[in-house]
């Protein structure tokens, strides 16, 4: 059986002399295994669709759960994004995180949509990484089913200022928080940017700015959120965290 979809390579492997073994993120169907034959010469006519991070209209071929590309036409290479250490490991870890955030599913998903208009960003803001990080980080765990609720778990109130347990995904609001001895007091710029994230169109997603200690902040919050909720991405983390500090 022959059909389209369009997708993006998270994950390339060598396969034999000349083959590659790609995962690749879709709209549809989650994240798909495909054998890309004599990929790796420079001369297939799928060489260019078979690189990391390239964005194809893919003809695939078979049943699942590996498929055979037949036929691709490139959309976007994102090849520029090589070019800066920092910000390609920092998309080798956005992709482990998409690989295991994907569920198959016949709705829209916007986890393509989302991984795809944060590489954009990056390529044309590689300076911002940290930023980027800490909103995909924190739309995906919002969009995989752990979106808190804004108010105060104590008195219900809705949270403008106050604290977010990573552990738990609760607030406190600042009155409640004096009865307590733990919880670190959030600015009320970073409660608004989480809202911000969660709630906004996708397209308006990165259309924000945030203060240095904001973005510290919510950078330091997203990574623990993730990390209570997701297993088996710390390899990439710890290395881009590695290229970053360098
Ligand atoms: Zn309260």
């Amino acid at each position: 059986m022959y059909f389209n979809v369009q997708g993006i390579v998270i994950q390339e492997k060598s396969f034999g002399e000349t083959s590659k073994h790609l995962s690749v993120l879709t709209a549809h169907r989650g994240v798909i295994f495909v054998t890309a034959k004599g990929a790796k010469k420079l001369s297939a006519k799928n060489f260019a669709a078979a690189q990391l991070f390239a964005y194809s209209d893919m003809t695939l071929y078979g049943s699942g759960p590996y498929f055979t590309m037949t036929d691709a036409k490139l959309i976007e290479s994102f090849y520029s994004l090589r070019n800066d250490p920092v910000v390609l490991s920092l998309a080798c870890y956005l992709a482990e995180l998409s690989a295991v955030s994907a569920t198959v599913s016949d709705e829209e998903s916007e986890l393509l949509r989302l991984f795809l208009n944060t590489l954009w960003f990056l390529n044309q803001k590689p300076e911002a990484h940290t930023f980027a990080k800490a909103v995909f980080e924190l739309r995906l765990m919002f969009g995989s089913g752990y979106m808190p609720e804004f108010v105060c778990c104590a008195c219900d109130c809705e949270i403008t200022v106050g604290c977010f347990d990573a552990s738990s995904g609760e607030f406190t609001c600042s009155e409640c928080l004096l009865t307590r001895s733990e919880g670190k007091k959030l600015l009320e710029e970073t409660i608004d940017a989480m809202k911000y994230i969660a709630f906004c169109d996708l397209k308006r997603l990165f259309a924000f700015s945030l203060s240095d200690k904001a973005l510290k902040q919510l950078s330091a919050l997203t990574e623990e959120y993730v990390c209570y909720r997701v297993d088996g991405c710390n390899t990439k983390l710890v290395f881009y965290k590695n290229m970053a500090s360098l």
